[in-house]
């Protein structure tokens, strides 16, 4: 049915206002008085269904987790063995792969002992341009690995679980 009228849309209007201000009243009111705890045996979750919920997803984290890191792992290999110009353009590659590793919890594994670690780049005498390290502790102590003047092979592992103190 078409309304032409003009205060008859009015009076329509201000019912359906009425209407969904009273519906969405009635929403508070639910969700403000729970139901009692006998009320309905379907709200309760089956024995052990949330951790099987659970199990799955990270399962299915895992798996997504992996392809990430593969992911960065490829466009990190091209990378090895080259270098560029300045201290200050080598600092702002590193920073960006390490921002990148940062956002999904991942380290660099250190060539030479194999603990996860932090790229740098260090000004050196001998090389104005900076040289590759790997910073890590190493027995509780703050070490600096590597020195190569060219990107080092970047090898992905997961960034350490901070230790309990
Ligand atoms: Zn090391």
């Amino acid at each position: 049915m078409h309304c032409s009228n003009p205060l008859a849309l009015y009076n329509m209007y201000k019912l359906e206002c009425a209407g969904s201000f009273y519906q969405s009243n009635y929403r508070i009111l639910l969700a403000t008085n729970p139901r009692s705890p006998s009320s309905n045996e379907d709200d309760f979750m089956a024995i052990g269904s949330q951790d099987d919920a659970l199990l799955e997803l990270e399962k299915q984290l895992n798996r997504l987790h992996r392809s990430i890191r593969i992911a960065i792992q490829d466009y990190l290999k091209p990378l090895e063995g080259k270098r560029h110009r300045t201290l200050q353009e080598n600092q702002k590659a590193v920073n960006q792969i390490q921002k990148l590793l940062e956002r999904y919890g991942l380290r660099i594994q250190c060539p030479e002992c194999g603990t996860p670690s932090i790229l740098r780049v260090s000004p050196r005498k001998n090389a104005v341009d900076g040289v590759f390290v790997f910073d890590h502790k190493v027995k509780g102590k703050r070490t600096f690995h590597g020195g190569r003047t060219t990107l080092p092979l970047m090898r992905l592992v997961e960034k350490p679980a901070r230790s309990a103190k």
